[in-house]
């Protein structure tokens, strides 16, 4: 066994074995309960999307069964420049400046891998998407963590992503020597938080002036509600040449299951991520990425106009996020409007009683709260705590997430039990 225990080493993924999805999907799937934990829509993609889809695999095109070109699949490849050209004010290279991948997932993976190096620090604002300080690990980095801080809401009005904000001088003084990018992630999982171009162009200035790389994950770009504008921070100056742009299908077209996700970005950043992704997954589906492209055309044509789906998508779910948020406040708790994503971060301060806390466990409240939650209310959340650096993790743990994209129904549902339990509380 002493010999073996050098074998069974492996470095890099030390305290990084545990992950929240794993835990709360198999839970979601054990108790029968209402589903508003890990951010899928349970409703269908549009007929135009399955239909796409149907014509790639039962159409007379039967190479599309087979490999397609490595890094995308030309028509994918050719319909993302186009659209993501106009978007970026950017002439972009269909065989250069895109490259295909299995999800946003891959594209992160990518995006570590191919440019964080031993002794390199990733600035991450927190909360962030869970993978990313795992991803930092593996790839032999360093991550270093930056709060998104929230100042109190008006008086009588619900607290909104957008009163979490960045310290300017606190995000400044991370940027060190070391410093090899930032992530940024607008709209932010799990806050609903749509950067203003103001806080973008503040981090784009610190990227230029210490040269840093920027990650910018933006797989919820077109659920974005009030008004407000989704900022690219690769069109800001100085930011294209270093800035890896993602976007994901499943978030795009209702799609999770299909696993097609891209970056954009200068071909001096791309052809390191190629190199991972050439010795690491090599090809992604096909037939689904003809299926997205045919989608993305369609889009491309209807863009801005009331039938594109991208429009219509973040008009209903402006309205279940309204739904859901009504709902949680009837039942006690208090949601943080989100200004983006399908998600919302809600306080459950009130609902402590119900579960008592202790304080030495290594769990975080809000997870073992939720774990009652499922057994005991039917109802699936994520907790906030795991969008958190283990020092920070105890600091948010009186917040849940939960996620709005999801059928009536559902929603429906939610909105009982959360009144039933409400009713119980106040014994009426
Ligand atoms: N980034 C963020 C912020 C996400 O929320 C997700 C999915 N939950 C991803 C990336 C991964 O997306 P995909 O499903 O396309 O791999």
């Amino acid at each position: 066994m002493t010999k073996m225990s050098r074998l069974v080493q492996a470095r890099r993924l030390e305290g990084i074995d545990k992950n929240v999805w794993l835990e709360f999907v198999k839970l979601a799937a054990t108790y029968p309960s209402v589903n508003l934990g890990q951010g899928f829509p349970d409703f269908p993609p549009p007929d135009f999307v399955k239909e796409a889809f149907m014509k790639a695999i039962g159409g007379g095109n039967i190479m599309l069964h087979q490999y397609t070109r490595a890094f995308g699949h030309p028509a994918l490849v050719t319909i993302l420049a186009r659209f993501f050209g106009k978007l970026l004010g950017q002439e972009l290279d269909p065989l250069t400046n895109v490259l295909v991948t299995v999800g946003a997932y891959e594209a992160l993976f990518c995006c570590f891998q191919a440019l964080v190096d031993e002794g390199d620090e990733v600035i991450i604002i927190e909360p962030f998407f869970d993978c990313y300080e795992p991803m930092v690990k593996m790839a032999g980095g360093t991550s270093v963590f930056v709060q998104l801080r929230p100042k109190a809401a008006e008086t009588g009005k619900l607290m909104s992503s957008g009163d979490w904000q960045l310290d300017p001088a606190e995000l400044a003084s991370r940027f060190t020597e070391r410093t090899k990018a930032i992530v940024l992630n607008s709209p932010n999982n799990p806050l609903g938080k749509v950067f203003t171009r103001e806080e973008m162009e503040f981090i784009a200035d610190l990227c230029v002036k210490h040269d840093v790389l920027c990650f910018s994950d933006e797989v919820y770009e077109w659920l974005v509600y009030d008004g407000k504008e989704h900022i690219r921070i690769a069109s800001l100056p100085g930011m294209w040449d270093r800035t890896i742009t993602i976007g994901s299908a499943g978030k795009t077209f209702s799609t999770t299951g299909w696993k097609v996700g891209w970056t954009l970005g200068p071909d001096h950043l791309l052809k390191h991520l190629r190199t991972v992704h050439q010795n690491s997954v090599y090809h992604c589906p096909t037939a689904a990425q003809e299926a997205l492209a045919q989608a993305f055309q369609r889009e491309f044509d209807s863009y801005g106009k009331p039938d594109s789906y991208f429009v219509q998508l973040s008009q209903e779910l402006q309205q279940k996020r309204d739904w859901l948020v009504r709902s949680l406040v009837a039942g006690g708790m208090k949601p943080i409007v989100p200004e983006g994503t399908y998600f919302l971060m809600a306080d459950f301060s009130e609902f402590k009683s119900e579960v008592p806390d202790v304080p030495d466990s290594d769990e975080p409240y809000d997870s073992r709260f939720i774990k009652w939650m499922i057994i005991n209310k039917g109802l699936v959340a994520i907790p906030v705590s795991a969008f958190y650096s283990t020092p920070h993790k105890r600091n948010f743990d009186h917040l849940i997430r939960f996620c709005f994209a999801k059928e009536e129904a559902t929603l429906k549902a939610a909105e009982d039990i959360l009144q039933q339990w409400s009713l119980e509380k106040t014994g009426q």
